[in-house]
């Protein structure tokens, strides 16, 4: 049967419809669209925002933006080769998106643990070496370049930081960060 674009096609009554898991047989559908799993680089809409930290807690490069339009989101994905993460099934449908998912859950830590799985990214969770709020990679950053920007009591316990490469955010194992390592402890976790 033709392939169609629209969810709202009627199918004739005697039409015959195959269902492939993914991934799909490449022989059928070589151009794979929404099928590949190899993608590291993501772009997510403007819903996913718990989503998107977690992942860049992860390590895993997604671009976001809470006001980023349809259009906005459509054309990163192209440009830029990054797999669209959205759960507005029409936006997925866009000719121009070739790869993408469509999170299942509502809820941040799910949607994290299928994306994961979804793209296999499991082997290359790189924790802790993305920031959060922007998207720019991490360094470390010794004590004194970094002294006059900290808290009295961060200046007086901590000695190691790392600084967003992109913003300038400054990042340091304070007492935020157990509570992120258990995140990702439960985010990693098999299922
Ligand atoms: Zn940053």
């Amino acid at each position: 049967m033709a392939r169609q674009s629209s969810l709202r096609h009627r199918c004739n009554p005697a039409a015959t419809i195959d269902v492939y898991p993914v991934p799909v047989p490449a022989a059928l559908f070589p151009e794979a669209r929404l099928q590949r799993r190899n993608i590291t680089r993501f772009v997510a809409d403007g819903h996913l925002g718990k989503l998107t930290r977690d992942l860049r807690l992860l390590g895993i490069d997604v671009l976001y933006a809470k006001l980023a339009s349809d259009t906005e989101l459509v054309a990163c994905s192209a440009a830029e080769a990054r797999a669209l993460l959205t759960r507005d099934r029409r936006l997925l449908m866009h000719a121009a998106v070739r790869d993408g998912y469509y999170p299942r859950s509502q809820f941040a830590e799910e949607q994290t643990r299928e994306v994961v799985q979804r793209f296999e990214l499991r082997a290359q969770l790189a924790p802790f070496t993305g920031c959060l709020h922007c998207n720019g990679l991490l360094a470390a950053v010794a004590k004194e370049e970094v002294f006059d920007a900290l808290e009295p009591l961060t200046k007086i316990y901590y000695e190691t930081f790392r600084r967003c490469q992109k913003c300038g955010r400054i990042y340091w194992s304070g007492s935020h960060f157990d509570k992120l390592r258990a995140r990702i402890e439960r985010l990693v976790a098999e299922p």
